[in-house]
């Protein structure tokens, strides 16, 4: 056998490209940019919309994806909670006389 191994690797549980470091990861964006901006100015588009890489819980590597952050949910939460109050109508009137 000779050549090298298969440098691509895939993470088995989002079967996404798996890089195995954040520099890899980084240059894989950039080529990602070099590639639209290629295809911007040829007047086409490429399916390599990467924006930017984020690590992997699941295989402890580096994947890319072409969604924006988002903060986790706790903090996207509003600091003022409005505390539900019980409708005053929905209340059971007291009986009276
Ligand atoms: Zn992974």
């Amino acid at each position: 056998m000779h050549g090298r191994k298969n440098r691509t690797v895939t993470c088995p549980a989002t079967g996404k490209t798996r890089f195995r470091d954040a520099k890899d990861a980084r240059l894989a964006l950039r080529n990602a940019f070099f590639a639209r901006s290629a295809a911007a100015l040829a007047g086409s588009t490429t399916p390599r919309n990467e924006i930017r890489s984020y690590k992997c819980e699941h295989c402890r590597g580096f994947h890319l994806t072409s969604r924006p952050f988002q903060p986790p949910v706790v903090l996207a939460m509003p600091e003022r909670n409005l505390p539900v109050m019980p409708t005053p109508l929905s209340l059971p009137r007291p009986k009276s006389a």
